[in-house]
Formats: C-alpha cells, sequence, structure tokens
C-alpha cells in the first residue's frame, strides 16, 4: 500500500498517468487541507475514489500520549506503524503557535547534554511520519494558527536528508498547508558536507547547534564534533549562501562550569565574527541521569549582556514545557520504558523541574501506560 502521505505532488501526478490534474487535486485534499480519508475527496468521482482505495490510503501515526505543561507546551507521542515512538512539541507563542517536529527515532549524534541522544539511534523517519507531525496538529486544532516549523525534535535532521527536503517542500507547496519557508527552521549539529546541499535545495532557515566556541570544549560535549571540527564548521557558516537579510541563528546550550564563562562569550563572539548570525541562548534542561547542571541565574545574564554588546542579536530562551520534559533535548518517548521503573522516572523528573505537585498527575498510570511497551 501506497500511503498518500509520502508523495510529494509531482509523485501524485505521476500516480494518475495521462490525468494528472487527479493527482493534484488529491494533493490539495491531503495536504491542503488534511484530508484523512479518501472519502472525503467530493470532487473525485466514486468510482476513481476506489480505484485509488486499492492501492493507497492515508495512513497518519496513532497519537500514543498527549500532555500539556503549565504554560500551555503540549508534548505529543505519536505510535508509529513499527511501535516506535516519537514525540513533537506544540509550544504557543503570543500570537501563533510553533510545532518543533522530530526527524529520526533516537539520534546517532551522542551529544552529551542531550537526553534523546540516550536513545542511541534507531530509524530515520519516513516523510508521512515527518509531515504527519504537522498535519495532525492542523486538524486536531484548527483554531489555533501554526506559524512555524522548527525541526528541533529528536533527531539529526541532515542525516535523514531527503526525506526532510521533501517535508519542507510539501508543507510549502501552495497546494499543501503552505508554510512560509522562512518560518520553518531546520536545526542541525553541522554535518558540514550537507550545509552546502542544504542551501542550494531550500530556503528553510538554517540553525546550528554550536554549544561552545572551543574545539576542545565541544569535542567533549557534542563528539560529531571529531569529524567536523569546529573550524570546518565555522567556514561551512560562512559560505552558507543567505537570502537577503537572513540570518543563521547560532544555538548555544548554556552549561554550568562547561561553557558559560566570561572566557566563553568573547570566545564565541570571536569566532562569529563577519558571520550574519543570531544567537539563541538556551539555559541547559537537565534530565533524569545527565552529568551536567543547569547554568547559574548570573552566568546566563552575563552571557546574554555580554553578547548584547557585541553585533550579533541574542535571545535567552525562556524554556517551555520542562515540568513535562518537552524543553530542548528533553525528548526521548522511547527510553521511557527501558525497564528502571517509569514512577521512579517521574519523580526524578519533576524533582529535576521543581513542579514535583503539579506533575503527580501525570503519573497516572494510564496516561503513563502508553510509554511502556
Ligand atoms: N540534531 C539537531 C536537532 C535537535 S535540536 C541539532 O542538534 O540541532 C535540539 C536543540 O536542543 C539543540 O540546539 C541542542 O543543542 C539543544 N539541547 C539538547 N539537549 C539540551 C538540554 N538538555 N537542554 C537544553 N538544550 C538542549
Amino acid at each position: 500500500m501506497i500511503n498518500l502521505l509520502d508523495l510529494d505532488k509531482e509523485q501524485m501526478k505521476a500516480l494518475f498517468g495521462d490525468r494528472p490534474y487527479r493527482g493534484g487535486q488529491i494533493f490539495r485534499w491531503v495536504f491542503g487541507r488534511a484530508a484523512g480519508v479518501l472519502g472525503e475527496m467530493t470532487d473525485i468521482p466514486k468510482r476513481l475514489r476506489e480505484d485509488v482505495a486499492k492501492i493507497c490510503t492515508i495512513s497518519y501515526p496513532e497519537v500514543a500520549d498527549s500532555q500539556e505543561s503549565s504554560d500551555g507546551t503540549q508534548k505529543i507521542a505519536y505510535r508509529l506503524s513499527d511501535g516506535r515512538i516519537i514525540e513533537s512539541v506544540l509550544i504557543p507563542e503570543k500570537d501563533h503557535w510553533s510545532i518543533c517536529v522530530s526527524s529520526q527515532v533516537g539520534c546517532a549524534m551522542g551529544c552529551r547534554f542531550c537526553f534523546t541522544a540516550t536513545m542511541g539511534f534507531i530509524r530515520n523517519l519516513e516523510v508521512s511520519e515527518i509531515v504527519s507531525q504537522v498535519l495532525h496538529p492542523l486538524r486536531t486544532y484548527p483554531e489555533r494558527s501554526f506559524r512555524n516549523i522548527v525541526f528541533m525534535g529528536m533527531g539529526e535532521p541532515l542525516l535523514n536528508y531527503n526525506n526532510v527536503n521533501k517535508a519542507v517542500r510539501i508543507l510549502t507547496d501552495v497546494d499543501g498547508p503552505q508554510f512560509s519557508k522562512r518560518r520553518i527552521t531546520v536545526s542541525t549539529c553541522g554535518i558540514v558536507p550537507r550545509l552546502k546541499r542544504l542551501s542550494q535545495d531550500t530556503e528553510a532557515a538554517l540553525a546550528v547547534s554550536l554549544n561552545a566556541a572551543d574545539n576542545a570544549v565541544r569535542q567533549r560535549i557534542m563528539p560529531i564534533t571529531r569529524k567536523y571540527p569546529l573550524t570546518d564548521l565555522m567556514e561551512a557558516l560562512r559560505a552558507y549562501q543567505l537570502p537577503n537579510r537572513r540570518r543563521i541563528t547560532i544555538e548555544y546550550v548554556l552549561i554550568r562550569g562547561v561553557n558559560d564563562s566570561p572566557k566563553d562569550v568573547r570566545e564565541l563572539i570571536r569566532i562569529l565574527h563577519g558571520l550574519k548570525a543570531k544567537v539563541n541562548l538556551i539555559p541547559f534542561n537537565p534530565w533524569p541521569g545527565c552529568e551536567f547542571q543547569a547554568p547559574d541565574q548570573r552566568a546566563v545574564l552575563a552571557f546574554e549582556e555580554h553578547l548584547k554588546n557585541s553585533p550579533y542579536t541574542v535571545m535567552l530562551r525562556k524554556e517551555k514545557g520542562t515540568d513535562i520534559l518537552a524543553a530542548c533535548g528533553q525528548l526521548a518517548g522511547g527510553v521511557i520504558h527501558d525497564g528502571q521503573g517509569i514512577d521512579r522516572f517521574f519523580a526524578e523528573s519533576a524533582k529535576l523541574s521543581g513542579k514535583a505537585e503539579e506533575h503527580s498527575s501525570h503519573t497516572d498510570p494510564h496516561i503513563l501506560g502508553v510509554h511502556r511497551r
């Protein structure tokens, strides 16, 4: 069976041979209006719909769990057809919503501060599994205005390059959900050889998880640095073709005693020289069993202040969804069932986020049960 959610417009047209306009119509139903079943497609003859149904389905992953944070952030766990779990986060902003999507089940990059890394790499997501993370919220919450998509969930998007690129194409298609290219951000830990290709293939915005301005420090917390040293990464970023007036987002997770000193910020400003960039500071979010600690509030403010006096715009990311482990680097739905005991896990994460009481509702075994295989 073909899942129509895996096909771009050209492929859908090709499916109909000498009647490509029928493919165009179906594309509009599937992606433009997020139709869930062929039966909804009223302008397509019933006979044709029946023929399509013989070889095609519209198959969404099942929602395994949905949790809402006290700040309105919502984490959705999807169960894929092979039983694997991935997570997406819906983030309320002032006048719109952002969707943070996963690109892989698990991740191979092994960043020491990231919870997803503890899962290891399991597999790449199919195009349908990526676009569903956007289409499902569009269908389910028609009253919300979803405007931004960030590939900052589980996985390294540039290591699932073709599917991520195709998903971006579908999500920005004028006959699809019509997201603006500039409102889709692909975030990478810095897969240097793929960066050039990305700037040629898409106009999506780029974010890079830099996290350290010193090669030795970065190597310690991000093993990928061994393969692509900081100097190579910075060179690739300088060469990155940006549309007019666009900038690269530099993400910097502040970790206590690791990369949060005045020397670190001076070094950061130095290596950013000549780059069209803005800096997104993310105070480290702890997770159960991690070796690092959140930075001191004063260190965060000093770091931010220093950057404010540099040529770079700086944004201090206000963390959302920490009480449900939905913040940056806290997604790992797939490891929650690792036999350590679900209650202990949630007790620990509640302690970490300082929201033990609010959290008790999440220890309802009925809700948590879905995390177990
Ligand atoms: N692999 C891609 C996409 C994941 S984005 C990338 O590395 O960019 C996830 C973002 O969250 C990255 O910027 C990462 O540096 C950050 N992050 C990971 N773990 C974190 C944690 N525990 N606290 C705060 N930010 C974290």
